[in-house]
């Protein structure tokens, strides 16, 4: 299980995670929504600690820790238990796709380089791209690209899996195959906190969904519930303009 409490940002002068309190249980798919500039990637990064929160407590499975007192190993910790699948793919260039997935099982859990590049084969397997075992990810399509960065948080079999809008860079011919992938993943139970505006993802595929705004969690519930009744206005109004 992971609980976040009290999670609070700020840049500058600006609010920008005002003390959040979120829950997930093993297992479960959260999809988050919500205006630009709302706060929804600042969560995903604080929990990862891309960014570094100003005030809050974490715990994700063994790991509990006040984010005001923590040790680099206590970082990595953190780190080795969720996964980031970024927007734009953030893969390195000068890799094959299987160097991608295996590079972090190599120096982030220090694999030896041959078991770490087994998994990555058989990661390769799950996610279709066998074939595309030495190619570099220039010569892939958006989608096969997205297909590794997803790949590369699976290897690293995190507590969960932070998607970052993982299909708004992609070319509209792209987006089923990033979205069957991260459908499959759902189905074998991988806990997934995912911000995206897809919203038929998140009507099929996720238990909860999350609408944030101004740094706080507006709304909460059911896809069914919250898409057809949602309570508060400011989701009534953000859904009247997306869906
Ligand atoms: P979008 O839907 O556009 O991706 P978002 O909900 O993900 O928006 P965030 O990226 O979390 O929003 O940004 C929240 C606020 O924090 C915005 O006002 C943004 O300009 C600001 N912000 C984000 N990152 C930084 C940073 N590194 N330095 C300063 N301000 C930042
Ligand atoms: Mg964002």
């Amino acid at each position: 299980m992971i609980r976040v409490q009290g999670l609070t940002k700020r840049f500058g002068d600006s609010l920008v995670l005002d003390a959040i309190d979120l829950e997930i249980q093993q297992g479960e798919i959260i999809v988050v929504i919500g205006p630009s500039g709302t706060g929804k990637s600042t969560l995903l990064r604080c929990l990862n600690f891309l960014e570094r929160p100003d005030a809050g407590y974490l715990e994700v499975g063994d790991l509990r820790l006040d984010t005001q007192k923590v040790s680099r190993r206590e970082i990595l910790a953190l780190r080795r238990c969720t996964a980031f699948v970024f927007q734009n793919y953030a893969l390195f260039a000068n890799k094959t796709a299987l160097e991608n997935i295996a590079e972090g099982l190599i120096v982030v859990n220090r694999w030896p380089r041959a078991r770490a590049h087994a998994r990555a084969r058989e990661i390769l397997e799950r996610i279709g791209l066998a074939d595309k075992a030495d190619a570099y990810p220039a010569s892939l399509s958006g989608g096969q690209q997205q297909r590794v960065g997803i790949g590369r948080a699976m290897a690293a079999q995190a507590e969960v899996i932070l998607f970052d809008e993982p299909t708004s860079a992609l070319d509209p011919e792209w987006v089923e195959e990033v979205l069957g992938l991260m459908k499959q993943l759902a189905a074998e139970r991988q806990t997934m906190l995912v911000v995206s505006h897809e919203m038929g993802f998140a009507r099929d595929v996720a238990d909860r969904v999350i609408f944030m705004e101004g740094g706080r969690i507006v709304e909460q519930g059911p896809p069914a519930q919250l898409f057809s009744e949602p309570r508060d206005p400011r989701t009534r109004e953000f859904l009247r303009k997306i869906l």
